[in-house]
């Protein structure tokens, strides 16, 4: 295939924090070796819109601390559609753009992946979704920050949940994955932590929660994942309320709070990472593989390996939970 020409950088899907440390990283890098890049506008629909500008080091200067995505991200079902790829790649051509770093979720990689089998291009993706659930590498960019945010805010909740003996339900993002649950849960000491990966019996917890009146435990804090089988937050507490209606019971769902914030600056420092790898990757040649991080080290895993991982088993986190909550 032809030299680099052009690279085109977008953000695609779910936002993450750390997107922005990525976009700067990528535009810098490439300029560093003298190659142009073009900012594509909410992801794959702005390349079927020609909706882009091209990048200077200037324009990705002061957004590493920032979360969200200057690019801004979007879902397009056109790029579903082959006659919606061959636009996008009609309108690249055009430009003189041959290559292209997509940061998004296995969605986006799925499309990468298909684009990238019709039409002679480089592409190569950066995981960034907060659920930390993609096959193929450690850690996703903005699930650090993400994870943070859910700890500051239920240290919060602890305080006020010890002051008034209360049990409080509480309710982090996480549709098919419980990574932020059960970090999020380990690192505030929660009493019990629900995720989409086990199966929830409600009995147990039930069964806690009369172990604490027994002994005088008032306060307790349970964290459960969004996607959790049994439910969310709001249902969990109407079954707590059934069994136990004296009882001092909230719930609160975090939220998107979740996915904005200031990048954490393990966030950034991978997002640099795999920003600058991405670039180098594509002069080197590689295509059609997601960059990754598996033990430190930079990893290329095909797109179509780079799949959602519904099945977790953090065996070890939870026993860890388990035992810690005693
Ligand atoms: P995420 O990347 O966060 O998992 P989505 O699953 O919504 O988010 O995917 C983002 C975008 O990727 C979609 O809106 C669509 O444009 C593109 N995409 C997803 N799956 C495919 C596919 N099978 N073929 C082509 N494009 C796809």
């Amino acid at each position: 295939m032809d030299k680099i020409q052009r690279i085109g950088v977008l953000t695609s899907g779910g936002d993450a924090p750390g997107m922005n440390a990525a976009i700067r990283a990528v535009v810098r890098t490439a300029i560093y070796h003298n190659i142009e890049v073009y900012g594509i506008k909410r992801g794959y629909a702005g390349l079927i819109e020609r909706d882009w500008q091209k990048l200077a080091t200037t324009d990705v200067s002061n957004i590493i601390q920032r979360g969200g995505t200057m690019l801004k991200t979007a879902r397009s079902e056109e790029f579903k559609t082959s006659e919606g790829r061959a636009k996008a790649f009609a309108n690249m051509q055009a430009e003189g753009m041959n290559a292209l770093v997509v940061i998004g979720g296995d969605g986006s990689f799925r499309g990468a992946h298909a684009y990238g089998r019709e039409f002679p291009l480089k592409i190569v993706g950066i995981p960034g979704t907060i659920d930390n659930d993609i096959k193929g590498t450690d850690y996703t960019l903005g699930f650090d920050t993400a994870v943070n945010t859910a700890v500051e805010a239920i240290d919060k909740i602890r305080d006020t949940a010890s002051a008034h003996d209360r049990i409080f339900i509480v309710e982090v993002m996480g549709r098919d994955a419980g990574y932020i649950a059960l970090y999020s849960g380990i690192s505030c000491g929660a009493e019990d932590i629900l995720i989409p990966e086990t199966v929830t019996n409600v009995e147990t917890i039930l069964q806690h929660i009369a172990a604490d009146k027994g002994r005088k435990k008032l306060m307790r804090i349970i964290v459960v994942a969004e996607g959790d089988d049994f439910g969310g937050a709001q249902a969990l507490q109407q079954i707590v309320l059934q069994r136990f209606p004296k009882l001092e019971v909230r719930s609160l769902v975090l939220g998107h709070i979740q996915r904005g914030g200031s990048p954490s600056c393990f966030d950034r420092m991978q997002a640099s990472r795999l920003g600058y790898a991405a670039v180098e990757a594509l002069l080197a040649g590689k295509s059609g593989v997601m960059l990754g991080l598996r033990e430190w080290q930079i990893l290329h895993t095909p797109f179509d390996a780079a799949v959602k991982q519904n099945t977790m088993v953090q065996e070890e986190l939870l026993k860890i939970a388990e035992v810690l909550s005693l």
